[in-house]
């Protein structure tokens, strides 16, 4: 009954006419090729595959799949290309990195619009977070180029090679970001395969790496999917491995190189850990609770899937997400009202829905707001899941959704445990208004980021990586340039 009451409530005083994001001045190619020592070309194979927007399930362009012969190409051109830019001074080779960050901003609107139809985040999010914050790690590294002698003391840093890079679909342009910019900022060149769900940023990226002058082959842009990414992991030319994707492929990555001398970095999964104490400004809580699991459609390696309440003030946090939960518009990805947009694809979808039934099966209490899900296209309501312990599957696995598991605890002692009590490590939050608590549970959490009455906060100079199966090796902050530089 209360769950109807407050839908009601809420439809009756907010109801928001349609805020549609423009779509005329985005130029979106039919046919996209790869991008391979400066230019478009065409894939040996004749190979391509179809994009789709996620929200309604339409083709957006064909995009070419990258054969062996296509990665053997973009080494080649990476290796060629490494000779002068890793000889280029650090001076020089910021201008460049600069200049991809200005065309950036200059397009951002651009990027936002073609991040949200192919991926189906909402534009608020593409617009506010996504792509200035791409920008800015352009930036940030940008200014590392020529300091590098700072940022490693007494010691002279050489690039690596040829990094082969692979990203996954959740932050298209960022994770393209977070991978070129220190690279190219250390003096190596790249081969970067985005996910194949979500490759249009990427390939608008190589448009303004074209128009930025950056010489040829620096950055090569292959698409494609699994098949592609396994052929730059085993290519014999490359130095290192940079991947973020799932813990599974990243196991794989790990076995495939083990042996070689490849240099490896992986950002894997996570099923962070949001702690609320009693002492905590509730209703700030409330809305750090829906930003760490419902930002982008819960598809967030860090997101705060595990809810830990004190009991003391359990009800009330519960009864206030509730209504929130109420309040959250799901819908098209472009509207500028939108929380929560589509899911990135079938294939998540299906996996969402198969965690759900798993949550209900193994006993769980669910809640879903009442909304009306749009007829195309791939949703999931935001969810939760009460009476849920630590051994169930959903408190245990990576669900990559708009799925969250509540449990309470009563100690700091008791929550510290729960908390570490899983394979993952890469993220956690902490809401209290006392520093000495929180400061204490940084200490004991393991996870790589812990935030302290926020979350899903990001930042190029901060470090981000996680512990045991969420990673090896950090990206961002002067440790992100580390996995790129080696010492005599
Ligand atoms: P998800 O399961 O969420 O799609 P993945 O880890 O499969 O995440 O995908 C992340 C990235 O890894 C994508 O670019 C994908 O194409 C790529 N990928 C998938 N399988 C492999 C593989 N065997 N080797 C290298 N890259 C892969």
């Amino acid at each position: 009954m209360h769950k109807k009451a407050d839908s009601e409530m809420f439809k009756a005083l907010w109801a928001y006419d349609k805020a549609a994001e423009s779509t005329d001045h985005i130029q979106i190619k039919k046919k996209y090729e790869l991008f391979i020592d400066g230019k478009f070309v065409k894939p040996i194979k004749g190979a391509y595959f179809d994009t789709v927007n996620p929200s309604n399930n339409e083709k957006i362009a064909s995009v070419a799949e990258g054969s062996s012969e296509d990665v053997d190409k973009a080494v080649k051109a990476a290796r060629k290309a490494f000779k002068g830019w890793s000889k280029l001074s650090g001076r020089e080779r910021g201008k460049y990195i600069y200049r991809i960050a200005r065309l950036i901003q200059e397009r951002a609107t651009e990027f936002a619009v073609i991040e949200s139809l192919d991926g189906g985040k909402p534009i608020r999010e593409s617009k506010g977070i996504d792509i200035p914050l791409a920008a800015n790690h352009f930036f940030y590294y940008a200014g590392w180029a020529d300091k590098l002698s700072y940022a490693f003391p007494n010691r002279t840093p050489k690039p690596i090679g040829v990094a082969g890079q692979i990203i996954p679909w959740n932050f298209p342009l960022l994770m393209a970001a977070w991978k070129i910019a220190p690279a190219l900022a250390t003096g190596n060149t790249v081969v970067l395969k985005p996910a194949e769900t979500t490759p249009l940023t990427a390939l608008k990226l190589a448009e303004i790496i074209e128009e930025s002058g950056l010489p040829k082959g620096v950055v090569n842009i292959v698409t494609g999917a699994g098949e592609t990414g396994a052929e730059i992991v085993n290519h014999p030319d490359i130095d290192k491995i940079a991947f973020t994707g799932s813990t599974n492929v990243g196991k794989y990555i790990q076995k495939a190189i083990a042996g070689t001398s490849k240099k490896l970095t992986l950002e894997l999964g996570g099923k962070g850990a949001n702690i609320i104490f009693e002492d905590a400004a509730i209703d700030q809580a409330v809305e750090g609770i829906i930003n760490a699991i419902f930002f982008n459609q819960g598809h967030v390696c860090c997101a705060g899937s595990r809810l830990f309440v004190q009991e003391s003030v359990a009800d009330v946090v519960i009864q206030k997400l509730k209504s929130r939960m109420e309040t959250l518009m799901v819908g098209s990805p472009l509207d500028k009202n939108t929380d929560i947009g589509a899911i990135n694809s079938k294939k998540q979808l299906q996996t969402i829905e198969d965690y759900i039934k798993i949550g209900l099966n193994e006993g769980c209490e669910i809640y879903q707001p009442t909304c009306d899900l749009p007829k195309k296209g791939y949703w999931c309501p935001p969810t939760l899941f009460l009476n849920v312990s630590q051994s169930h599957r959903i408190v245990q696995e990576e669900i990559f959704g708009p799925v969250l598991a509540i449990q309470t605890f009563r100690t700091i002692d008791e929550v510290i445990e729960k908390a570490n009590n899983t394979p993952y490590g890469l993220s956690a939050g902490v809401w209290t208004q006392t520093g000495s608590k929180l400061f204490y549970l940084t200490q004991k959490l393991n996870a790589g980021i812990v935030w302290g009455n926020t979350f899903n906060k990001f930042d190029p100079t901060s470090p981000f990586g996680g512990y045991k199966e969420s990673g090896i090796g950090r990206e961002g902050g002067l440790h992100g340039l580390k996995s790129y530089v080696k010492f005599d």
